[in-house]
């Protein structure tokens, strides 16, 4: 490994390996550091949903990030396919949410700015749904511009283009300690060497937090998700959602359906009561895939935020940024964090709204 670069990114998730290419594009020197194999966490947990706009109960700072990030998708992913040859499955289904008139209620403000959305009533839900939601609801709201992509292919394919651009991508090797001078972090120190370097990128996900010695805490702990893969081929054109569950289509008859949010550690078990609940409320919103296959199920380690946040942009050290947080939305946000940051470490006009700034938790001091 390189023990001398410009910027060090430590973790090969979808955060770091989006960042990484970004950096290399614009002609920086990137060492990625991932202490398994890249995108074998979170990453490869996630549903794959772009859904700015049908969890977005308000406008807010966040809401047009993500807007604005689901908007680079189809640019940002086919030049992904172009550069390496890999389909990552990007898909504007939209997304139809299901519920009573008052459930829909929160997000009204979206028709009334003019944001692209369909309120829907029976017949109309039924042919959206590719006559998959149940007869029950008779109000809904379809997004037409939310997407999907397959973020198992897409982080395959972001380290497929750091290796075809000869970016170092180190696997097997945790980053232990930044290294901290005169009050500025100039590298990191991992199991396998030193690597000196004029900024460091933490983009470790759920463990971000993994230097006991810095003192702040990165303020971020892990949010088991669980997911069951169905199988079913019949059609399922759009991704259908109601309060309690999202049902996402994947090539091949596949259907995820997600997501338990639990604050249970590091623990990374599929459950028999998460199983259980995810299927029933399956079965409520679709009642046609009763008999689908079960076909796979897994959980992940989302990286949770005390505001539910990311976390972008130059900490309380200088040379050390983070990259980190984006919860329940960090397939969607991997490309507005990767430009965003660029921007950041090599001098550029933007940079991360201050909400996502590390600044909001510097009191976050470790005691002691
Ligand atoms: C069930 C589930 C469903 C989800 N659905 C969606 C969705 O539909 N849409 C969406 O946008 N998001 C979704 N998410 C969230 C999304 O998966 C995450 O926000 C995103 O993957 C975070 O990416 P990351 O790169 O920060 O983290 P990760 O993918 O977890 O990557 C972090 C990497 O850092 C490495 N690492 C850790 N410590 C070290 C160290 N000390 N040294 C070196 N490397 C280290 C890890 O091995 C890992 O590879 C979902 C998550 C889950 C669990």
């Amino acid at each position: 490994m390189k023990t001398s670069t410009d910027v060090v990114v430590i973790g090969g998730g979808v955060i770091g390996l989006a960042l990484a290419r970004e950096l290399d594009l614009r002609g920086c020197d990137v060492v990625v550091v991932e202490r398994g194999r890249t995108g074998d966490e979170s990453s490869s947990a996630a549903a794959g949903l772009l859904s700015a706009q049908s969890d977005a109960e308000s406008a807010s700072p966040f809401f047009d990030l993500a807007r604005e990030s689901r908007d680079l998708y189809p640019e940002w992913a086919a030049d992904v396919e172009e550069e390496t040859g890999v389909g990552v499955g990007w898909r504007r289904t939209g997304v139809l949410r299901l519920g009573s008139p008052e459930s829909l209620e929160r997000f009204a403000w979206q028709l009334e700015a003019g944001l692209p959305v369909e309120p829907l009533e029976v017949p109309e839900i039924g042919r959206r749904s590719g006559g998959r939601a149940a007869p029950d609801f008779r109000h809904g709201i379809f997004f037409p511009d939310d997407a999907v992509v397959d973020n198992r292919r897409l982080v395959r394919a972001l380290r497929i283009c750091l290796d075809r651009r000869g970016v170092e991508v180190a696997e097997g090797v945790s980053a232990t300690r930044f290294l901290l001078e005169a009050g500025r972090c100039r590298g990191i120190e991992t199991t396998a060497s030193t690597v000196h370097s004029r900024a460091v990128v933490d983009s470790a996900g759920a463990w971000a937090n993994f230097d006991e010695t810095l003192p702040f805490e990165i303020p971020v702990e892990p949010v088991r998700g669980q997911i069951v893969e169905l199988t079913d081929e019949a059609p399922f054109p759009t991704v259908l959602a109601s309060d309690d569950v999202y049902l996402v289509p994947r090539p091949n008859g596949r259907i995820l359906v997600g997501a338990t949010v639990e604050r249970v550690g590091f623990r990374k078990e599929v459950t028999a009561g998460a199983v259980a609940g995810l299927l029933t409320a399956a079965l409520v919103l679709a009642p046609s895939l009763e008999n689908a296959r079960v076909s796979d199920a897994w959980a992940g380690l989302r990286p949770g935020t005390p505001d539910g946040l990311p976390i972008v942009g130059e900490s309380a050290v200088p040379g050390l940024y983070l990259a980190a947080g984006h919860f329940r939305n960090g397939i969607l946000l991997a490309p507005s964090t990767a430009v965003f940051l660029a921007d950041v470490l090599l001098g550029g006009t933007g940079g991360a709204p201050p909400l996502f700034s590390p600044e909001r938790f510097v009191e976050s001091a470790r005691a002691g």
